[in-house]
């Protein structure tokens, strides 16, 4: 289930718990029964893990003021060497 906004322009926003993916473009107010629009807004990332807050925070951040490193990264980050083909052939040919 996933709580969906409607705005109502007269009494203000409504919220609705639907199916996720089963949300109506438009809900009727539950004062004065008229169409109210829904309003999109991000998800509650109020409960997502405090590492990807940081890691997103980190990302917008990177965009105005990227990160300046003074050395080259060394965890996981080796060169791959070039995979032998398989056609036994191939592998006597001279390599890079
Ligand atoms: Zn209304």
């Amino acid at each position: 289930m996933a709580t969906y906004l409607y705005r109502c322009t007269s009494h203000g926003e409504t919220e609705v718990v639907r199916p996720i993916g089963s949300a109506p473009p438009t809900w009727s107010c539950p004062v004065c029964q008229s169409e109210c629009a829904r309003v999109f807004v991000p998800p509650m990332l109020s409960l997502a893990p405090s590492r990807l807050v940081a890691a997103i925070d980190r990302a917008e951040r990177s965009a105005d003021a990227p990160e300046v490193v003074t050395s080259l990264p060394t965890q996981g980050a080796r060169r791959r060497t070039p995979m032998a083909p398989p056609n036994p052939a191939y592998q006597r040919l001279p390599r890079p």
